[in-house]
């Protein structure tokens, strides 16, 4: 028996090609559309869904779902959408009253769209939300994603390198290793310091959450040591912005660092806010011709100056890569893994008997990231955003 205030929904369960220009990645594979046709789910792809991640209409098919081409008629039959970006505003509008809608939101910037949603009575779930607990990790996309781009960060810098990361003794003389310096040591940054150490690069890195430092030394980086007074992290583990004292503090630190770097990687973020510049363009400049920045904040205003998102400029003879959607590069192992965070979060409160997915909006995991519900705006700090007029 399902307690009266926990929502109930028959469950067709829609994924749908995802319509921004390059992107790859998509919401299933064969793999959780089997799972999720096991927990009793109907579960209907658009046509063309997974080919940019190398899955055809008949691998879904052969997995247990059935194959729409009709849009509109998808969107509007689905109990549930489980997508990765965010719908356009006339795609809300085709939703049914109480249908649930799971993708990345952008939440504290679609004031529109969260609008939309409430209005439609739509149950907008926002992916970038995901609580931070040891128990949501295998639902959390901006991890598992992220995982991928500082990753990809370090083969794009390598592949922008008028050199090689490793060193290498040679008849032909000894090349030196790359000395590579990477800001923010979150979940890009340290696989980044991962990926670069096994290519053989010297690493330093810095982030102003300290509790990091243990993190980047166990996998072989240096810790740049910057006493920036109060700094700390938020429950979640987030780091807290700067002041702009803080700011300044932390760039004439890292110059010389940066001066000496053959490669500088950027992944400051703080959650909810414009990334802080910190590589000025002052910094850029003092850096030697050949060397590369990748800026892995550019789409979201950029850590250094002078970035271009989705372009690779040339300042001065430094390359500064502004690339976006890094996790997209490698759509493949990124569909995997975002349809696995997908997956588990709809079996988490999956009534194995009803065959439904339960809106619980007790449990530990939902109220952080439901939206809109009910037709209107349920989540307190999107709700004081919006309709505080913050
Ligand atoms: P993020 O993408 O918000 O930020 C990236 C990094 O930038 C963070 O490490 C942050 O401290 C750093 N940063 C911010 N301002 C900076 C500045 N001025 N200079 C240098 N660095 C700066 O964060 P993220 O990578 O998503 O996660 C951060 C942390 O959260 C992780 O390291 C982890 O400890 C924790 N986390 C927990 C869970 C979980 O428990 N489920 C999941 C993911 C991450």
């Amino acid at each position: 028996m399902i307690p009266e205030n926990q929502a109930n929904f028959t469950m067709q369960l829609v994924i749908p090609r995802e319509t921004q220009p390059g992107e790859n990645r998509v919401s299933a594979t064969p793999e959780t559309v089997k799972k999720l046709v096991r927990l009793g789910a109907d579960v209907v792809v658009e046509s063309g869904a997974g080919a940019g991640a190398g899955i055809s209409d008949a691998d879904y098919e052969a997995a247990g779902a059935s194959i729409g081409s009709d849009r509109s008629a998808l969107l509007g039959s689905a109990d549930m959408v489980l997508r990765l970006r965010k719908p356009e505003m006339d795609e809300i509008s085709q939703l049914k009253a109480g249908c649930i809608h799971v993708s990345y939101l952008d939440p504290f910037n679609e004031k529109d769209l969260i609008k939309a949603f409430a209005s439609q009575n739509v149950t907008a779930v926002s992916m970038e939300m995901i609580p931070r607990s040891t128990r949501s990790q295998k639902m959390d996309a901006l991890s598992s994603q992220a995982n991928l781009a500082g990753y990809m960060a370090v083969m794009l810098a390598a592949n922008n390198m008028p050199s090689i990361m490793p060193m290498m003794m040679t008849p032909a003389g000894t090349l030196k290793p790359a000395k590579v310096f990477i800001i923010g040591a979150g979940v890009a940054g340290l696989q980044a310091i991962a990926t670069a150490k096994r290519l053989g690069a010297r690493v330093t890195a810095f982030d102003t959450r300290p509790v990091v430092a243990e993190q980047v030394e166990s996998l072989g980086g240096k810790f740049l040591e910057i006493d920036l007074g109060d700094t700390g992290q938020t429950a979640d583990g987030y780091a807290k912005e700067l002041t702009p004292e803080q700011v300044e503090m932390q760039r004439q630190a890292q110059k010389a660092v940066i001066a000496d770097s053959d490669v500088v990687i950027t992944t400051a973020q703080v959650f909810g806010r414009k990334p802080p510049v910190l590589v000025t363009a002052d910094m850029v400049e003092g850096m030697s011709p050949g060397s590369v920045i990748v800026d892995m904040a550019a789409e979201t205003g950029g850590n250094v100056e002078g970035s271009v998102p989705d372009e690779v400029v040339n300042v001065n003879g430094v390359t500064i890569v502004g690339t976006a959607n890094l996790a997209n590069l490698a759509p493949r192992d990124a569909t995997q893994m975002y349809a696995s965070n997908m997956f588990n979060l709809v079996e988490d409160t999956w009534d194995e008997e009803a065959k439904q997915f339960v809106l619980d909006l007790e449990n530990d995991i939902l109220p952080g990231c439901v939206i809109t519900h009910g037709g209107a705006i349920v989540h307190p700090t999107i709700k004081d955003i919006i309709e505080g007029g913050n």
